[in-house]
């Protein structure tokens, strides 16, 4: 039976086409807004720039349309609800932000339009949801019968076993027990096992439909290399593969951040900084650059990147080892939004397992707690080492099973491999001795050095080159040797002793490896980077030009950009919001000479065609 006017108009498909300007749904998305939109509880699980926005504001929309009222929309970021709202308004969704970037004038201008049903979605954090002002608004819709849907985005949060804990959240339970009847979905895009069961406990969603996506970013490729002179390899990463691009490079600490975005900047490179420690004004202007304009890379500690939905972030670096995969894919997942390829490079070396080791052990957690935290630190550390597919180790952490994916280091250049185990029982067995004569024990360095038969004035001093041990290891390098100590921490063969000047450890789990019953594989150390595929031709530090786009098009491509730099001034929006590069790339290919002709290209919906179509079309004419 043929839709009626009204029941196309609400239907969900037209929704996505008419706001949106999108033709299909992505994965699960139609499944998850048809249960939504029919008032069911979920918990939807996607990777960042899954697209899980839509997988809300479709709801909203649709739940508005049928007057069931205003979706509230719970986030911990109220730095980025101005860009989220201005994207809706821009769609021409009415939209609004609660938070504390507002004057009590205009929130209060908010809440009378909230009051007055005078919106589809509004965003507010948590911190302001459940303060008995807010509330009491709640209850005056709820009884109206206009309190549609509550959307708790960044579920995680809720969760100590997440890696982005706010105690906020915790409060959100008021929602479920004041407003039973009022559907709730909860998303995020972290979720192993632990976490996921915390979120339903903690949201009282145990009888939610789960949604779990697949995980997989297949546009993202993933490079993880050993740290030798990490700001030089950083380097040569940018200025080999990405520069022009925007970009996110991680780091461990403020002060690394702070230098390496020096570095940057010396070697011509766009960069910023971000971290906690600075001046909020700072803060938010650097990341108001990075959203809005082009090619700027962000250096940053982990405190930057929760809800950045730029979509053309073309790499994430770490410098560090982050510390867990949860982290690791979440951060990595900022990158590609838009589908586009995108890199993922990451470098790590034994300083970092030593030192986020430390800061566990260090933590007042309790020791069960702690245990949890280290086996997720050993989890990354087998990722790093791992010789075979980056993405099918990755996707089987999250529980999934996949084939290798042809678009991570090890695929490209699978990497030697070389046995480790008599290089472990060594070292092993040389801490073993000193630990016997000395009564202590001692560093890395020194404890490889003995190994390697070098006569150091510190084991000349401590008379070690008596041990039985020294020199038994003069055929590995230094190099080698360190990775076989990675592995070794890693599991739990020797721990590295915080509280006594780094010094290592046996552990009870040394016995097996001493007697050579577990097998210690390694990658094969290679002191030149693998030779990548060349993913995209013509880098440079102009704009990057869509290679698919023959030279008519890419002027009319260039002539659009600049366009849209300028909407984007006027409106104080991040380009992006106005029309993706891939759209603009669209155009330029279609060569629109009447709005018709731009009906139909992904990311023009009724209203953006009505904005600025004729715009648009005045852009191409003058070409
Ligand atoms: P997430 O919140 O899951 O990280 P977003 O909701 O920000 O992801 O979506 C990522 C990008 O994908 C956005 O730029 C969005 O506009 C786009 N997108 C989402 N759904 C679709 C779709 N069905 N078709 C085309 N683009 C989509
Ligand atoms: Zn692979």
């Amino acid at each position: 039976m043929p839709l009626n006017l009204e029941q196309q108009i609400l239907s969900i498909q037209h929704i996505l086409q008419e706001i949106f300007g999108y033709r299909e749904f992505r994965g699960p998305q139609q499944s998850i807004i048809e249960h939504t939109v029919a008032g069911g509880d979920a918990l939807v699980l996607m990777p960042t720039g899954g697209g899980k926005s839509l997988c809300y504001q479709i709801p909203a929309i649709a739940r508005q349309r049928r007057g069931l009222g205003i979706t509230l929309v719970i986030s911990p970021l109220i730095a980025l609800m101005h860009d989220q709202v201005g994207a809706l308004l821009e769609a021409g969704v009415s939209a609004a932000f609660l938070n504390s970037t507002l004057s009590g004038d205009e929130a209060y201008q908010v809440e009378q339009r909230l009051l007055r049903g005078d919106l589809t979605l509004l965003y507010a954090a948590p911190e302001r949801v459940t303060t008995p002002r807010f509330l009491a608004q709640l209850d005056s819709l709820h009884q109206r019968g206009q309190l549609s849907l509550f959307a708790i985005d960044e579920a995680h949060c809720v969760s100590q076993w997440g890696h982005d804990f706010r105690p906020e959240y915790r409060a959100l339970t008021v929602l479920h027990e004041r407003y039973a009847s009022v559907p709730r979905m909860a998303l995020t895009a972290t979720a192993d096992t632990l976490t996921r069961a915390d979120i339903l406990e903690r949201l009282q969603l145990q009888d939610a439909r789960q949604f779990v996506s697949s995980f997989d970013r297949p546009n993202i490729s993933y490079t993880i290399v050993e740290k030798r002179d990490a700001t030089q390899q950083l380097l040569r990463f940018i200025s080999g593969e990405h520069l022009g691009d925007a970009g996110i490079v991680y780091c461990q600490s403020r002060k690394r951040v702070e230098e390496v975005a020096n570095l940057l900047c010396d070697e011509g490179i766009a960069a910023l900084p971000y971290h906690a420690g600075l001046d909020n004004k700072v803060r938010q202007a650097n990341q108001d650059q990075f959203l809005r304009s082009e090619g700027i890379v962000m250096v940053a500690t982990i405190a930057f990147g929760m809800g950045i939905d730029k979509p053309d972030v073309r790499f994430v670096a770490h410098l560090d080892m982050p510390k867990n995969i949860e982290g690791y894919y979440q951060e990595t997942g900022r990158a590609g939004r838009d589908g586009e390829p995108a890199d993922a490079w990451m470098c790590y070396g034994l300083q970092d397992v030593v030192n986020q080791r430390r800061m566990i052990d260090e933590s007042p957690a309790e020791e069960a707690f702690k245990q949890g935290l280290r086996g997720k630190l050993d989890a990354l550390l087998g990722l790093s080492e791992a010789t075979d597919c980056r993405r099918v180790r990755l996707l089987a952490y999250f529980g999934e099973a996949s084939r290798p994916c042809g678009n991570c280091d090890n695929c490209f250049s699978p990497p030697a491999v070389w046995d480790g185990t008599d290089a472990a029982r060594k070292l092993l067995s040389t801490i073993y001795r000193v630990q016997q004569r000395d009564g202590i024990s001692y560093g890395a360095v020194h404890i490889s050095d003995i190994l390697r038969g070098k006569n150091t004035e510190k084991i000349l001093q401590r008379g070690h080159q008596s041990l039985s041990t020294f020199g038994l290891g003069a055929d590995f390098s230094e190099q080698q040797l360190r990775g076989v100590l990675r592995q070794l921490i890693a599991i739990g063969a020797v721990t590295v002793d915080a509280q006594a000047f780094n010094t290592l450890q046996l552990t009870d789990a040394s016995r097996a490896v001493l007697k050579g019953e577990v097998a210690v594989q390694l990658r094969q150390s290679v002191s030149t980077p693998a030779a990548r595929k060349a993913k995209r031709a013509g880098t440079s530090a102009a704009v990057k030009l869509p290679a698919a786009l023959d030279l008519p098009a890419q002027e009319r491509y260039l002539a659009l950009k600049a366009w849209r730099a300028e909407v984007a001034k006027e409106h104080n929006l991040p380009a992006y919001v106005i029309f993706h590069d891939a759209t603009l790339a669209a155009i330029a290919q279609r060569a629109p000479q009447s709005l018709d002709d731009l009906q139909g290209i992904s990311g023009i919906g009724a209203k953006k065609l009505e904005a600025y179509g004729q715009q648009v079309l005045r852009v191409m004419a003058a070409e």
